[in-house]
């Protein structure tokens, strides 16, 4: 492409930022044709750097629950900062943040900020720590709960000391997550659970009932603490805590992402029982006071209330799922749709080597749809039933191109 401004950042990128770009947002691991960066985003549209635009199904990994850009987040956002951000304290918006979110989250009677998932996450498991004054956690194989020593998926710079206190079970099952807790032996400190199962290039899986109670009953049994990692779905799917339509309330959530709608902002809830434990860990951060990010928060948690967000969500989710099996069928090709609607996955049959994911993005992409082939996708509520129907249309082009394979 002549005056390709995407290629150009990346060659300059490739000098001064080891690898040219860190982590899952290095375009370097997605479909031909992706761009690495964005020159403006509004609503459920993003624009790239050399003037396309997208109707955007990631929605920067999660955080624009409302949109990019929603105009009732901005307008609190600039508000706040019209008064001042980073203080030698909280401004008053953390009391009304933390007051909105325990009334919100059922399980919750507490409320702490930070500014990352990772945060949230370390902040639990440090809490429930402190409070058992036992060591053990119990994770899901193949989980992501971030990308600090003790969780992260590389083990580049990690030692094994940083993983020794983690004994892994398989999702929903109900027997290894048995073993797990007894492998614990007496020295069980938590239980740490995704809302589902979520992990790349895999099949989405929703908990079963009989796995979520299980989690709760061997958490009680032992006296140990339940950890909801609500980083990614939570305030999409049920602003209660996504595992209240289970029937299973956990001791301590982690949050973030959809918290602020693209604000910096991470948050652990936790119920009276851990409240000591709370005080007592020492977790803070230069920036994890920041009330802008706060102000951002408290606009989207009671924009999302007030419209419902997950309920329209979970519309335009499905209409998207419906059109896609659709429009696969119209092409007699095979796909296998998982997760809830408001965090959908699209996957072909008999693709090993995501080639047919790979080559129905790319052209969906070209068609103006931003799709992602192997991770859980986001929808906002900025999406419109016209913006999925144009979807759509650049799907049944993705579709076109895998049939010509
Ligand atoms: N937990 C889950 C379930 C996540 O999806 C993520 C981020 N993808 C994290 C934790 C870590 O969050 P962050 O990247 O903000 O540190």
């Amino acid at each position: 492409m002549l005056n390709d401004q995407d290629a150009a950042l990346r060659e300059r990128a490739a000098r001064v930022i080891p690898g040219g770009m860190w982590g899952h947002l290095n375009a370097a691991k997605l479909p031909a044709g992706y761009p690495q960066f964005f020159a403006s985003a509004e609503g459920c549209r993003l624009t790239d750097v050399n003037g396309r635009t997208y109707i955007d199904f990631m929605c920067a990994w999660g955080p624009m629950v409302l949109g990019h850009r929603a105009p009732v987040v901005e307008a609190a956002a600039a508000k706040q900062a019209a008064l001042g951000d980073a203080m030698n304290g909280p401004g008053p918006v953390l009391v009304d943040l933390a007051e909105t979110l325990v009334g919100m989250v059922a399980h919750a009677d507490w409320a702490q900020f930070q500014k990352n998932g990772t945060d949230a996450t370390t902040v639990c498991v440090t809490v429930a720590r402190a409070q058992t004054r036992r060591r053990k956690v119990l994770v899901a194989r193949g989980a992501y709960h971030g990308a600090a020593p003790w969780c992260t998926p590389s083990l580049a710079g990690v030692t094994a000391e940083d993983r020794l206190h983690l004994i892994h079970y398989d999702w929903n099952d109900v027997a290894s997550l048995r073993a797990a807790a007894a492998e614990a032996e007496g020295d069980l400190a938590a239980i740490l659970v995704s809302a589902f199962r979520h992990d790349m290039s895999k099949p989405l899986e929703l908990p079963t009932r009989a796995f979520a109670a299980e989690a709760r009953a061997l958490a009680d049994a032992a006296d140990a603490a339940l950890i909801l990692d609500d980083v990614r779905a939570g305030f999409r799917l049920n602003l209660a805590g996504s595992w209240e339509d289970y029937g299973v309330r956990p001791d301590l959530t982690a949050f973030s992402k959809a918290i602020a709608n693209g604000y910096a902002m991470g948050a652990v809830t936790g119920g009276d029982k851990y409240r000591e434990a709370a005080t007592q860990v020492y977790s803070t951060g230069s920036f994890w006071c920041g009330a802008v990010a706060m102000a951002a928060a408290l606009a989207t948690l009671r924009e999302l209330q007030r419209i419902d967000g997950p309920a329209r969500m979970r519309a335009m989710g499905e209409r998207l799922r419906a059109g896609l099996a659709a429009a696969a069928e119209r092409q007699g090709i095979a796909i296998s749709q998982s997760g809830p609607p408001q965090m959908p996955l699209m996957l072909f049959a008999e693709d090993p080597d995501f080639r047919k994911a790979d080559t129905f993005c790319s052209a969906a992409l070209e068609a103006g749809a931003y799709f992602h082939p192997r991770h859980n996708m986001f929808l906002s509520c900025a999406h419109a039933e016209a913006d999925i129907d144009a979807a759509l249309v650049a799907a049944e082009a993705g579709f076109k191109a895998v049939k010509a394979l």
